[in-house]
């Protein structure tokens, strides 16, 4: 499909309008934090932005959902609930596309969750690439996350003036269809876009001391590093890294009653690994009690084990856990002390 290009004052009233007329949601600055939101207006957006403090992917699995309805009697009546919104996510980062690839490998092609299919049949990605490092806590470049050439519909690179638009579904070209001011990209633009991109990978160094695809074989030599009882000493259990993160899905399911006690709904809600009753069981004890277990599982879940069951990236460098967390646990000095220490010694 034919790249695009388009004066950003155009694209601004091409997002005004698309605003005025459905579900546009994009990166606002609400105090010291960036969050996806609907928005009215392109000035709304965000100029610079981090990583938002939650990634996009709550627009496909919100923080609870009904599935079902049921009705109690002789027998039990149940009806799906599929709530799958309308809505356009403008200023996606590469990172969080790369994430949002991974769960529609797991929740569409793995397990055929029909849920989740339904709400991203309904959202269109539109990506914003990165041109300079978020802050010292991203590692997009070590995790070869910084570039995306799939799973976005519309990917848009910040020229100056002017916007490139590499265009990827034909949701995508149908909707930059309705844009005035926008020409099919030139020589001359698509050099802009490789200089650009040159002067992007010269700002960007690798922050890890391993590439992302060694991650699986460190973390399964590391297996018994007192490392993990370091961090599980610091770890604080609140499971605020899980629930920021763009690649974590774990969730629980429950039910709630009406006071007629007759009719309810099963609901899905965002559950954490780092929580202390997620590995409990119907006796009681939990597999997974010491705080150091779970550091480990949840920092194994993102180097090696989605890699070695999903062929992708469990961890696309975000940084936010690490922004998020209270006594700085930040995966890239995990996996480099993991690199440098022999998995035996004591890193204190
Ligand atoms: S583990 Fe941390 S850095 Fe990696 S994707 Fe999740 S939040 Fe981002
Ligand atoms: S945010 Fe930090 S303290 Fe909280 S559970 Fe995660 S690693 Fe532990």
């Amino acid at each position: 499909m034919l790249d695009r290009m388009v004066p950003k004052a155009d694209l601004n009233r091409f997002i005004d309008r698309l605003a005025s007329e459905q579900t546009v949601a994009a990166p606002v600055a609400e105090g010291p934090s960036i969050r996806f939101q609907a928005i009215r207006a392109a000035h709304e957006i965000a100029e610079h932005y981090l990583p938002t403090a939650l990634p996009p992917s709550k627009y496909l699995l919100p923080v609870k959902e009904t599935l079902l309805q049921f009705r109690l009697g002789e027998h039990i009546e149940m009806e799906p609930v599929l709530e799958a919104p309308e809505v356009i996510v403008f200023g996606i980062r590469p990172c969080d596309l790369h994430a949002l690839a991974l769960l529609d490998a797991i929740f569409i092609d793995d397990k055929h969750d029909g849920h989740y299919a339904a709400r991203r049949r309904r959202i269109t990605l539109v990506g914003m690439e990165c041109l300079e490092p978020c802050d010292d806590r991203c590692f997009c470049h070590s995790m070869e996350t910084l570039e995306v050439h799939a799973n976005y519909d519309l990917l848009l690179t910040d020229l100056g003036d002017d916007v490139y638009v590499a265009v990827g579904s034909p949701k995508g070209r149908d909707l930059f269809a309705g844009l005035t001011g926008a020409r099919e990209a030139l020589y001359e633009d698509r050099t802009r876009l490789r200089r650009a991109h040159e002067a992007r990978d010269a700002a960007f160094t690798p922050r890890l001391d391993v590439s992302f695809d060694q991650l699986p074989g460190l973390l399964a030599e590391s297996a018994d590093s007192l490392l993990w009882d370091v961090l599980g000493e610091k770890c604080l259990s609140c499971g605020a890294c899980t629930n920021v993160c763009p690649t974590c899905y774990c969730f629980d399911v429950g039910d709630e009653l009406d006071l007629d006690l007759a009719t309810g709904r099963r609901y899905r809600t965002w559950d954490s690994c780092q929580l202390d009753a997620f590995a409990m069981v119907g006796t009681g004890e939990s597999f997974r009690k010491p705080r150091a277990m779970r550091v480990k599982h949840r920092l194994n879940r993102k180097g090696r084990y989605i890699m070695e069951r999903y062929g992708r990236q469990g961890c696309v460098g975000c940084g936010r856990c690490a922004r998020a967390c209270l006594v700085d646990i930040n995966p890239i000095e995990v996996f480099n002390q993991l690199k440098g220490q022999p998995a035996s010694r004591t890193v204190r």
